[in-house]
């Protein structure tokens, strides 16, 4: 029997430059040490007093159906959090609960594109994107970007792209770069959407993983509450990317239809989950600095390993827990190098083609393992880089 189009074209097809992640997991199946720097996952659990307070809820009852919404008092502490951040009045009324960031992504384009809409993305990208886009019926689009401009998307690219579009998705802090766009960037982004009537998907899920500079939701840019779409997360910032928690923060009325759709699909996520999620939020900055302290530590071990050599260009590492790393100079592709560092010192790192054209070229690096592993991988990829460059 055949399959709808839409389903069947959620994935682009062709080489999608993953190989390198499938045969470092296939060597360590194996049983060939690997050193994986590849997901974006913590090296660390959920903490134990989130898993106290899932367990005590669950314990309590919360194991039924919950408000398709969201538990009122999460979304309250969401919209109350967001607005503490932003100084945008933000009420519950505004807060969709999901099951994590990747349903709120695709929520949100369902509420805001038609099918055959163009919605727009930044190159280099998070891996789900185009197929999030593809998953709603939209035709993705990519804003390309530059090593040399940081990969910070420019005017001139955003105007292009932008004429007959209905959407345009951002994402800072930025996975797979480690750039925070500045406010020039976000201004220019703010512009185009208001220019050419745009919706703004931005995702925020790595809010609290913040090295350098600050983070600055475009919501809170004048003209923007109207036409943004928030996309936020307890994966990154409480290390439960397994928890399944997320939430859209919107006008009420796209967050109505939103419900409307989570009726449809999700129909609510685990209350006792939510509860674990208010608790933790609850906890206050202590425990986001507790979470992302580790990824702190490990950007400045990069930058140190980066001192005293030109052949690996580090994009400065602002947020998030990835570093990108130019590595041009080696004269190899970024898939030829990590297949190359893979099968010379059994370091798995992500070729930047992964991530779209833009990234070509490039490395990235999650630092999702121990300090000490972390530098003596970094260490032994810059050597090995240097080896390369000098022939
Ligand atoms: N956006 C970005 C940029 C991500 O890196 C991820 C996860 N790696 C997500 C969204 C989705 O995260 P989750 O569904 O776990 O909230």
């Amino acid at each position: 029997m055949k399959l709808a189009n839409r389903i069947s074209h959620i994935t682009g097809g062709g080489s999608d430059g993953w190989d390198v992640f499938y045969r470092a997991k296939q060597m360590i199946a194996d049983g060939i040490p690997v050193l994986e720097l590849t997901q974006g996952e913590h090296d660390i659990r959920t903490d134990p007093v989130i898993l106290d307070a899932m367990h005590a809820a669950a314990k309590a009852g919360a194991t039924g159906y919950s408000p398709v919404q969201g538990d009122p008092a999460l979304r309250a502490a969401v919209a109350a959090r967001i607005e503490a951040a932003t100084g945008v009045p933000t009420t519950p009324a505004n807060i969709q609960i999901t099951p994590g960031g990747q349903a709120g992504l695709f929520a949100a384009h369902h509420a805001v594109c038609d099918e055959g809409d163009t919605a727009l993305y930044v190159d280099p990208y998070y891996a789900t994107y185009p197929g999030t886009l593809r998953a709603v019926g939209a035709i993705p689009r990519p804003i390309m970007t530059r090593s040399a401009d940081d990969f910070r998307p420019q005017a001139a690219d955003l105007n292009t792209a932008a004429a007959g579009a209905k959407s345009l998705l951002i994402n800072t802090p930025n996975n797979p770069t480690g750039v925070i766009y500045d406010a020039t960037t976000l201004d220019r982004i703010a512009q185009t959407c208001v220019d050419h009537d745009l919706w703004l998907i931005s995702d925020e899920v790595y809010d609290t993983q913040v090295w350098q500079g600050t983070h600055i939701s475009p919501r809170s840019l004048p003209g923007m509450a109207e036409r943004t779409l928030v996309v936020g997360s307890m994966s990154k910032s409480h290390a439960m990317t397994g928890s399944r928690v997320g939430w859209i923060c919107g006008p009420e009325e796209a967050i109505s239809k939103i419900f409307d759709l989570a009726n449809t699909t999700t129909y609510g996520v685990a209350s006792f989950v939510q509860e674990a999620a208010l608790f933790a939020l609850n906890q206050g900055k202590p425990l986001e600095e507790q979470v992302a302290a580790p990824f702190r530590r490990r950007r400045q071990i990069t930058l140190d390993a980066m001192e005293g050599q030109n052949v690996v260009r580090p994009i400065p590492a602002e947020g998030a827990m990835y570093v990108m790393l130019d590595i041009r100079a080696t004269g190899l592709t970024g898939e030829g190098f990590a297949n190359a560092l893979l099968d010379a010192h059994h370091i798995a790192v992500m070729p930047g083609e992964s991530f779209g054209e833009a990234a070509a070229g490039h490395i990235r690096v999650a630092m999702t393992v121990d300090d000490d592993a972390y530098a003596e991988a970094l260490e032994t990829l810059v050597e090995f880089a240097q080896t390369l460059a000098t022939g």
